[in-house]
């Protein structure tokens, strides 16, 4: 039986650790503040965009939201985002994504660097995979984060993730390269997914289709994080990888939901006081323990 890696409580705890270093913060001047934009109205992004907001204020973090309506411009975003930009309370700033018929990238080259605790600016990006990362995209670090904590190690592993976006596939792959593990990326033209699978020591997987990895594919023993989220008919959430058998095959996997959904949230809170920190000159060491090394 393999251990199940518990996302859920690991992100509550690095919420509570995170909570004392926004308490001092918020003593020497206003507290860490995330600003977060929705254009139109998407169930599911409302429903990430309230999730994000109560975790932000559970923390001490103030957060505040801009909704614009579907059919808002590029301009009208442009100029939204460069008063963001200017206004000196505001330390994080966050496009809810997907943008309904808007230039994605376009627009999140609109926020500043060293506002962009998604880590999606080209800067950070670049940054990243140079190795010496400032704001790295909170799914990929959230990961790194779970396999820190159960110990896993990536030193001389094999690792494949399969899914190569630039919010979730690349960063990992780069951090896992740091890391010292032997990185393959699979992706939608891979020829032969069911081999590459069963040769992963730590295998990743953020190809955004439901159940696609069955638990047979998964080499014994191997480390399997599951950053897919799909709400199946009968409304309950599942991932990428099939559940079935997971936990026999696997030394250690993450559970949809439960996994990375929380650790995501939770890196989000630590980018954010980390761009407070370091916009106030501030010693970003403080956070050292909440953000894994890379
Ligand atoms: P995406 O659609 O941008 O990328 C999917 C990737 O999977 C692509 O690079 C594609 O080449 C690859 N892919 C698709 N079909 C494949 C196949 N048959 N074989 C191999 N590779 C294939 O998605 P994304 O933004 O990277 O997100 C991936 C999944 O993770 C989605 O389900 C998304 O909802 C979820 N997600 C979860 C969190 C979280 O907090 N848990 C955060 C971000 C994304």
């Amino acid at each position: 039986m393999g251990t199940r890696i518990d996302g859920k409580a690991l992100a509550a705890k690095t919420c509570e650790s995170l909570q004392a270093v926004v308490g001092s913060l918020s003593k020497e001047g206003p507290a860490p503040g995330l600003h977060v934009i929705l254009v139109g109205d998407d169930p599911a992004s409302r429903v990430y965009v309230g999730s994000k907001a109560r975790k932000a204020e559970s923390i001490g973090i103030r957060s505040e939201l801009t909704v614009l309506p579907e059919g808002t411009s590029y301009g009208e975003l442009e100029d939204r985002i460069g008063a963001l930009n200017a206004d000196e309370s505001v330390d994080g700033i966050l496009v809810q994504l997907p943008l309904p018929n808007l230039p994605t990238r376009d627009v999140l080259d609109l926020v500043a660097p060293e506002k962009d605790v998604d880590g999606f600016h080209p800067i950070n990006a670049g940054l990243l995979l140079q190795k010496r990362p400032r704001f790295v995209p909170c799914t990929p670090l959230g990961v790194l984060a779970m396999l820190d904590a159960y110990g896993v190690e990536t030193s001389g592993k094999n690792a494949l993730v399969i899914g190569r976006s630039d919010i979730v596939g690349k960063p990992m792959g780069a951090l896992l390269t740091h890391r010292n593990a032997t990185v393959t990326i699979a992706h939608s033209r891979t020829v032969d997914l069911e081999q590459q699978v069963g040769e992963a020591e730590i295998l990743v997987v953020a190809m955004g289709r439901m159940r696609s990895v069955p638990a047979r594919w998964i080499r014994p023993g191997a480390t399997v994080i599951d950053v897919g989220i799909h709400r199946m008919e009968d409304k309950k959430l599942t991932g990428d990888v099939h559940p079935d058998g997971l936990e026999e095959r696997a030394a250690f996997y993450t559970p949809v939901p439960g996994g990375v959904g929380p650790m995501t949230i939770a890196m989000l809170m630590v980018n954010t006081t980390l761009a407070a920190v370091l916009r106030r000159g501030g010693d970003p060491s403080l956070l050292s323990d909440l953000i894994p090394s890379v």
